[in-house]
């Protein structure tokens, strides 16, 4: 009896195909922690992967959390070709690919491209939106293309305690409504540093004064 199907040209068994997931969240919503705790699981069960990383919080070619954990990884520049990187390297069997908001739409097709053509299991995290509440272009693309799109649920609240949704960026201690797309703060830190508000203080614009003015005027407690 035929494998195939009269119905479909595909044999009823194809080589197994990588798969392409995408994790997405506000900020300090622990997806740099689940994509080291991800490297780690597989890393144990002999499999073989890169940890690529854009724009980390340290500011170099690592993906480090905020809880404390951390491991050098590639930085992906716009100019990296993602499909040249891993066919460079033997038997890589997954990419874990921080901050993948940040990539080239070029390169996440390269990470498809990665997926259907080499069975390369893809594990991308990143932020949906920017602080305009605009999705990034790679995120965009990561919803259209990825097989599996994952919300992260960890609780990270407003000020308010209701749950935070939006990325807000604060310039001196004002809510930014525009400027460039990206611009690299942390959520604690000095002139612009990110805030993560429920959507009601988002679309008011609160960051709550007391909240901002004890972080320009530290005092230890
Ligand atoms: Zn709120």
């Amino acid at each position: 009896m035929s494998e195939t199907s009269a119905l479909s040209s595909t044999p009823a068994h194809p080589r197994r195909d990588g798969v392409l997931r995408f994790f997405h969240g506000p900020m300090d919503c622990g997806k740099s922690t689940l994509a080291l705790q991800m490297n780690y699981n597989h890393g144990r069960q002999g499999r073989r992967g890169l940890v690529l990383t854009k724009h980390d919080r340290s500011g170099g070619a690592k993906v480090t959390s905020r809880i404390g954990l951390g491991l050098d990884a590639i930085e992906v520049d716009d100019d990296l070709d993602l499909v040249e990187l891993v066919m460079a390297r033997d038997g890589v069997d997954y990419l874990i690919c921080d901050e993948a908001c940040f990539y080239t739409v070029a390169q996440i097709e390269q990470l498809a491209d990665l997926v259907d053509g080499q069975g390369v299991d893809v594990y991308a995290f990143g932020l949906a939106s920017d602080f305009r509440s605009r999705m990034f272009p790679a995120a965009q693309r990561l919803f259209e293309l990825a097989d599996e799109v994952s919300r992260l649920q960890v609780e990270v609240l407003c000020w308010c305690g209701r749950e935070g949704r939006m990325n807000a960026r604060v310039v001196d201690g004002v809510m930014a409504r525009t400027g460039e797309q990206v611009v690299i703060g942390d959520t604690d830190g000095s002139q612009v540093h990110y805030r993560v508000l429920c959507r009601r203080h988002y679309r008011t614009g609160d960051i709550d004064a007391a909240h901002e003015a004890r972080r320009l005027s530290p005092t230890p407690s």
